[in-house]
């Protein structure tokens, strides 16, 4: 994110974060409820955490790699630990029947304040944001609630998107 590569259009946001309409969903972690098996079997680098799939309300931020390494760590040194074992990111641990395996408390790896912006902070700012704190990636919200993830390689590709465009679609669309 060279200063010099000036980002004078008018994109927002939502049109350059992820997913774009036609995608699946966003892919997020619950706060609880789910298992170390299903955390483990996810792509991307990083997830944010949410408090339930139907409030979509932020409450962290995961980077894949501390996941699998904490998973990791704790299958040797934690008794019990399987991947039907539940992880949870909230203060306490959920409440689960009594013949459960241990749960996984993986709060401590979590970045409790990520990064986020409202889908119609224009693109400039964005960048702008990007540049001045060194982000790799940021979230993006509608009145609290989740809807997208913009990394780093996003903006460059919308940058070299607008570069190759030809001037005249950018006048008179
Ligand atoms: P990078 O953009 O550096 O390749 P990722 O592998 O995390 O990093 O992301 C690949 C693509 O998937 C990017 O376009 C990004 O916006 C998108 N993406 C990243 N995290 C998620 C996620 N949790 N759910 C859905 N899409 C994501």
């Amino acid at each position: 994110l060279e200063p010099k590569e000036e980002f004078e259009h008018s994109s927002l946001a939502v049109d350059v974060m992820r997913p774009r309409r036609s995608d699946p969903a966003l892919a997020v972690l619950t706060q609880d409820g789910m298992t170390v098996g299903e955390v483990e079997s996810t792509h991307y680098s990083g997830f944010p955490v949410v408090v339930s799939q139907e409030s979509q309300r932020l409450v962290g931020f995961v980077f894949r790699r501390d996941l699998l390494i904490s998973i990791d760590n704790a299958r040797k040194r934690q008794e019990g630990i399987v991947s039907t074992s539940q992880v949870f990111f909230s203060e306490h641990a959920p409440s689960q029947p009594p013949d459960a395996p241990p749960p996984l408390r993986l709060r401590g790896i979590m970045d409790l304040s990520p990064f986020t912006v409202t889908d119609h902070t224009p693109m400039d700012i964005t960048v702008d944001i990007f540049r001045k704190l060194g982000l790799r990636q940021c979230l993006v919200t509608h009145n609290g609630r989740l809807l997208g993830i913009i990394t780093k390689k996003d903006i460059l590709k919308h940058m070299a998107q607008i570069a190759n465009r030809d001037p005249d679609s950018i006048l008179f669309n």
